[in-house]
């Protein structure tokens, strides 16, 4: 394992004190390594984990040829583009049993979705297709018009789905409903997982109260703790809240301590920007490996990250929004790292703005924005209000923040510019 001036000797023009945003995923890819133990889970227990093997089918799927429609199969090779072909119907095929028989040229095979290709039969006309004639109210015959059908349509191969031996899913990939069916599909009862992360949080300041806590002058509810929570249950962690820590510097060295010992990962929110009583940024100098960073963004300007004992620290700064931003920004993907997953960065969308918004070169900044349909179908986006990053409320009405890169200026009203959904 690196430490952390290795990892900046490394970095070209390394500067604590002015960080862009890709300096700092730089440096976070190098400071993370993933977990190593790994959980047998039951299927429905996997939901959420992520794959710590290749999952390799041992079946194909589907497991014979067989019909995608409610129809009548039959060899397509009789098929002239000029003429309609009428056929005897010989039998019925249900689905789950393969239907024994023989069905020769100018015949055909009543069947239901799902049903085995009766051998030598290549191809189905759905039922709608087709005049039928019929007597006792079963169909004898079918007449099939010209150039509706090419042979082989509306059959389904086996083994189209999932070959077997191949690797259906693959190491990294994070278990998500369609992966869990699919899984269930090939009749495995359990998947090997990377064990869950485990990440404890605290909040910091004197001025925090937590839920329960009567309101006073100059102090506010934790907001903090709880859109962390929500963050990394989302991404299936597991959390241990270690409630608010005052600017205290036992209480904050006991914290670090026990939060170090307990989990992979260490969040901190408030304490990281220089302010008189804050002794967060000192703690951590003392218990640990921690860089402090000065990041051209907004908002989010200051953080920490680094190690303390086994455990990967971050201080994040203490504005709700400022927390958010960072989280989405660094965290997560560092996280996404730690916990195996081979997460792509997920796609920004391009929109366009419906607004003139005022943006200095030389800083990273997200707003909180509604990103919607324009009439014409394209996407446009709107701010959602007051973009302090003490303002929740912005975010709580944003579906995506919109991202001027470092190197952008001003957005005029109809510039194409980046959203990450939220
Ligand atoms: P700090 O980074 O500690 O200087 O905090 C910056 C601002 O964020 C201050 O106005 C704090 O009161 C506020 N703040 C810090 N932590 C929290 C929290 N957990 N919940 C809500 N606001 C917070
Ligand atoms: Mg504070």
């Amino acid at each position: 394992m690196k430490t952390l001036e290795q990892i900046a000797a490394e970095l070209q023009a390394y500067d604590p004190q002015a960080m862009s945003v890709s300096d700092v995923a730089a440096f976070l890819t190098q400071l993370v390594v993933p977990v190593q133990q790994t959980l047998e889970l039951p299927l429905l227990q996997a939901l959420g984990h992520v794959l710590a093997r290749d999952v390799v089918s041992p079946l194909n799927v589907p497991p014979h040829d067989n019909s995608a429609m409610d129809g009548f199969a039959f060899d397509g090779s009789q098929l002239q583009p000029d003429s309609e072909l009428t056929l005897a119907v010989v039998g019925t095929a249900l689905a789950g049993a393969a239907w024994q028989g023989e069905v020769r040229p100018g015949q055909c095979v009543k069947i239901m979705t799902g049903a085995i290709m009766p051998a030598g039969l290549d191809t189905v006309v759905p039922q709608e297709l087709v005049r039928v004639h019929a007597s006792d109210g079963n169909a004898t015959a079918i007449l099939i018009a010209a150039g509706v059908l090419r042979a082989g349509d509306n059959r389904r191969l086996c083994g189209e789905d999932l070959q077997l031996g191949r690797a259906a899913l693959q190491k990294g990939e994070l278990l998500t409903p369609a992966r869990l069916g699919l899984a269930a599909s090939l009749g495995l009862k359990t998947l090997t997982v990377w064990r869950p992360l485990r990440v404890a949080y605290f909040s910091t300041g004197d001025e925090i109260l937590s839920l329960g806590e009567a309101p006073r002058e100059g102090a506010v509810y934790d907001s903090n703790r709880y859109t962390l929570y929500g963050l990394l249950r989302q991404m299936g962690c597991e959390v241990i809240d270690m409630g608010v820590v005052g600017d205290d510097p036992a209480l904050l060295e006991a914290a670090f301590a026990r939060a170090a010992e307990q989990a992979d990962v260490v969040i901190t929110s408030g304490g990281v920007s220089v302010g008189e009583a804050d002794y967060t940024k000192a703690m951590m100098r003392k218990l640990g490996d921690v860089a402090f960073w000065r990041i051209a963004m907004r908002p989010g300007r200051p953080m920490a990250a680094g190690r303390i004992g086994n455990a990967v620290v971050f201080g994040l700064p203490g504005n709700p929004v400022a927390v958010m931003v960072t989280f989405l920004a660094f965290v997560r993907p560092a996280l996404w790292q730690m916990m195996g997953a081979n997460m792509p960065a997920a796609p920004l969308l391009q929109a366009r703005s419906t607004e003139a918004i005022r943006k200095k070169p030389g800083r990273t900044e997200y707003q909180r924005v509604w990103v919607s349909n324009a009439p014409d179908g394209s996407l446009q986006v709107r701010t959602t209000g007051n973009q302090g990053s003490g303002v929740l409320r912005s975010m709580a009405q944003a579906n995506g923040l919109l991202v001027l890169s470092h190197a952008q200026g001003n957005v005029a009203v109809g510039d194409l510019v980046e959203v990450m959904m939220l």
